[in-house]
């Protein structure tokens, strides 16, 4: 085996699910066709949810440096901006990023931790079998074959591993073509924000920096026209001037593109050996700014699982729970980015729909609803069966304020950024010290709340998963906590006696 893992695919969600993979100590290589990260950013916009997620391993505030803090998100741009400051979150914002600066930092996050990125290398195909998957590449050494034993696609829509792997891709095409411009626009006082909706069509105007604006244009006259035909500087003037009603001095164009409205997703994101994330998955009008949030999110998700099946502790199920946790919250997407493409449209019954919907938001639990929903804080996985009820069960762990028996004030998000799972025992221990010592995966705190947290107040012990979700609670109230403490880890993270012979097998490459 050459290596535990291969990526094909180096843009933001192969590198954060590489970065993932090699914090687990996992053997990692990404194949990646381009020579640098991309310099034209399609995505400008990092949620709540990523915000979190990048916080609990150390990478938020190198963002935070770099980008713009926007109190607000939207849905279909409607007059009335989505509320996120109302969410309960450390990162309750959202942070306006060209997708190039994260790439970056991703790409170093990555490198920092051990990840091989291989550049100007394209696979060529897969093919899979019992133990492994062989990838045909083409690199600068020319054309040659290395194996792992996983490989996910991270390869964008256009996916080589999805369709290798023949999962259905299911949706519709793209019915309406939109145009996307990043250029100078001199004829407007600095840092505008603009945008129009007239019969005309529709035109969103942003700065990027202080002397580029990022344009987007849905035109009616040019909707039909195919994805692949370039765009000239003259069409993009000319749909500015239709939409917008001047072109403002457009100069200085350093990017046009096209893009559609095709929706599709992946049937499965698992094919045996083979898994999808990201743009492989899933496709949709980029509507909310959401794609590469979601597509780090099941990063976030897949990473763990899959070092968990390599070095030999993760249980039958882990693995598929990857698929049964992320596809309906792709299908939701899928869902959201439709219903926003519906409403960017000036027929009277749709504008007139916009101004209800505008009104309607400025109800607060209207703005909390779709808050959660674009920012991904809504998200939620299914409780575990086994484990006593609990409402935080399968829930988002908001950022805890610890205090850890030392006196020391900590963050539950810092101390997950080791990747490993958090027990966290707010009541003093009842299980023994040492019963936790095979678990080289798990980190055991023992603390108390030093800030309030909704449904924290009864709770005993917490096991968090390395992705910051909640895998099961214990309340105060249980008869039995240690023996429930104890089958919850086991569930989780195996069986401690196995584990003790069992991973150092796996460690020595024996497995
Ligand atoms: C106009 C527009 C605006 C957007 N705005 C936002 C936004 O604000 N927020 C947001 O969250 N999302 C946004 N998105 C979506 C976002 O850009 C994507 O969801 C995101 O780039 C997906 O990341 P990815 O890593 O899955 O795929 P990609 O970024 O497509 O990366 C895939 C990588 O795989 C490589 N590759 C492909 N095939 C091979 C192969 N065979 N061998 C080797 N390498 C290969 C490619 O070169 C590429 O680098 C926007 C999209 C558009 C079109």
């Amino acid at each position: 085996m050459d290596y535990d893992v291969i990526l094909i695919g180096g843009g933001p969600v192969g590198m954060m699910l590489a970065g993932e993979l090699a914090l687990a100590g996992v053997k990692v290589c990404i194949l990646e066709r381009l020579k640098n990260t991309t310099p034209f950013s399609r995505a400008l916009t990092v949620h709540p949810r990523t915000l979190e997620i990048l916080d609990m391993r150390g990478i938020k505030s190198k963002l935070l440096e770099q980008g713009r803090r926007l109190p607000a998100g939207h849905f279909a741009s409607l007059d009335t901006p989505l509320n996120f400051s109302v969410l309960d979150s450390s990162s309750n914002y959202t942070l306006f990023l060209p997708q190039s600066e994260m790439e970056k930092v991703l790409e170093q996050w990555a490198l920092d931790l051990g990840v091989e990125i291989r550049r100007e290398a394209e696979a060529l195909s897969v093919h899979q079998d019992e133990e492994g998957v062989d990838v045909r590449m083409s690199g600068p050494q020319g054309e040659g074959t290395l194996r792992s034993r996983y490989v996910v696609g991270t390869d964008g829509a256009k996916s080589l591993v999805r369709k290798q792997a023949d999962i259905p891709f299911e949706g519709h095409n793209a019915t309406f073509m939109a145009i996307l411009g990043d250029a100078s626009l001199p004829g407007l006082p600095p840092m505008s924000v603009k945008s129009r909706m007239t019969e005309q069509g529709i035109v969103s105007i942003l700065p990027i920096d202080a002397t580029t604006y990022r344009i987007l244009i849905l035109d009616p006259e040019r909707s039909a026209v195919s994805k692949d035909e370039p765009i000239t500087i003259e069409e993009l003037r000319s749909s500015l001037i239709r939409t917008a009603g001047s072109d403002f001095g457009l100069t200085e164009v350093k990017w046009m593109s096209r893009f559609g409205n095709a929706t599709r997703q992946a049937s499965r994101l698992r094919e045996r050996r083979l898994f999808l994330a990201g743009d492989a998955a899933h496709i949709h009008f980029p509507a909310g700014g959401q794609g590469m949030n979601v597509g780090l999110q099941e990063a976030m998700n897949l990473g763990w699982k899959l070092a968990g099946a390599i070095k030999g502790w993760a249980p039958e199920w882990l693995l598929d729970s990857y698929q049964a946790e992320r596809l309906p919250w792709s299908t939701a997407l899928l869902k959201n980015t439709e219903a926003q493409f519906t409403l960017l449209d000036t027929s009277p019954g749709v504008m007139e729909l916009r101004a209800i919907l505008s009104k309607l938001l400025l109800e607060p639990e209207a703005n909390y609803q779709m808050a959660e929903q674009v920012s991904a804080m809504n998200v939620h996985y299914a409780p575990d069966d086994s484990a006593p009820s609990h409402i935080l069960n399968g829930k988002r762990s908001p950022e805890l304020m610890l205090r850890l028996k030392n006196g020391r004030l900590a963050s539950s998000y810092e101390l997950l950024r080791t990747g490993q799972f958090l027990l966290l025992q707010l009541s003093s221990g009842v299980n023994s010290s040492d019963e936790w010592d095979g678990y080289e995966h798990l980190q055991v705190i023992e603390a108390s709340l030093a800030a309030k947290a909704a449904n924290w107040h009864d709770v005993h012990t917490a096991l968090i998963r390395p992705d910051g979700h909640i895998a099961w609670a214990v309340s105060v109230s249980e008869s039995d906590p240690a023996g429930k403490i104890r089958d919850g880890v086991v569930r989780w993270l195996g069986d401690w006696r196995s584990l003790k012979g069992g991973l150092g097998r796996a460690q020595a490459g024996i497995k």
